[in-house]
């Protein structure tokens, strides 16, 4: 007998309504490599650590709220970055695909290389997987770096190879005061958006401070120190740039 694949996971809800279409339970990988400065859950960012689960055991727990998705809810996939865990997401997704149900990935795409053995996992994650949500954290290669930690090119390789293959996506960006919401590259971000095929959505998300105690839970320095949310206005600013009420294709799904 082989032994089954196991998956690190930091922790899961219930009723999601946030990530992705109607009510969905969320798992949320442990483990990535970028430090985003606005991470609300750096108690993600350790690989190998959290709870060592199976697929049948997640999708077991995932099932019991199947009464609640409706017509558009489902699994969403989250983190962490669950494309450090590819394998594990593929067959938790072709189960659950299996079984009818709904899959969305939320990701950065950091990981995404078209290098194999990586390209060939993607390829068929991609088979079983309904919808991405696809974090752009900053247009900016140097400024995404300081943000971050890394640069951006595999991030924006990755939504270039979604928009080819006409993988639907959800775009998401965090307006940040002092890091994202300047005009120039909310523009330029609203420019790259416009060239893609397969976005169904533009979801701006506004800065919020409500991981800052885990950080000094884990004596970790919180680098935005200081920094508010964005006003009401800004983040209408950010909606218009971005375009955001010219992607409606999610209203049809
Ligand atoms: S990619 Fe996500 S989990 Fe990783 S540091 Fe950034 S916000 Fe946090």
């Amino acid at each position: 007998m082989t032994t089954p694949l196991k998956g690190f996971v930091h922790s899961t809800e219930s009723f999601g309504s946030v990530d992705g279409p109607g009510i969905r339970f969320v798992v949320f990988m442990q483990g990535c490599r970028m430090r985003c400065q606005f991470c609300h859950n750096p108690d993600t960012w350790n690989i190998g650590a959290g709870t060592e689960m199976t697929t049948d055991e997640l999708l077991d727990m995932a099932m019991e709220y199947e009464y609640f998705w409706g017509d558009k809810g489902g699994i969403t996939v989250s983190g962490g970055e669950p494309l450090l865990q590819i394998d594990f997401i593929i067959e938790l997704f072709q189960k659950a695909k299996a079984l009818g149900v709904n899959t969305a990935l939320d990701t950065c795409g950091q990981p995404f290389t078209r290098d194999e053995p990586f390209f060939g996992r993607f390829e068929e994650l991609m088979k079983v997987t309904d919808l991405i949500l696809m974090d752009i954290k900053h247009i900016d290669r140097q400024k995404h770096k300081e943000l971050t930690m890394w640069v951006n090119d595999s991030i924006l390789d990755m939504t270039q190879y979604l928009s080819e293959i006409g993988q639907p996506i959800w775009v998401r960006h965090v307006l940040i005061p002092e890091r994202t919401d300047y005009d120039e590259f909310l523009t330029r971000l609203g420019d790259y958006i416009a060239t893609l095929k397969n976005v169904q959505k533009v979801e701006i998300l506004p800065y919020h401070k409500m991981g800052i105690y885990k950080y000094q839970a884990l004596g970790i320095p919180y680098k935005l120190e200081g920094i508010d949310s964005p006003t009401q206005e800004r983040v209408e600013n950010a909606r218009r740039l971005l375009r955001c009420d010219e992607y409606k294709n999610y209203l049809a799904v």
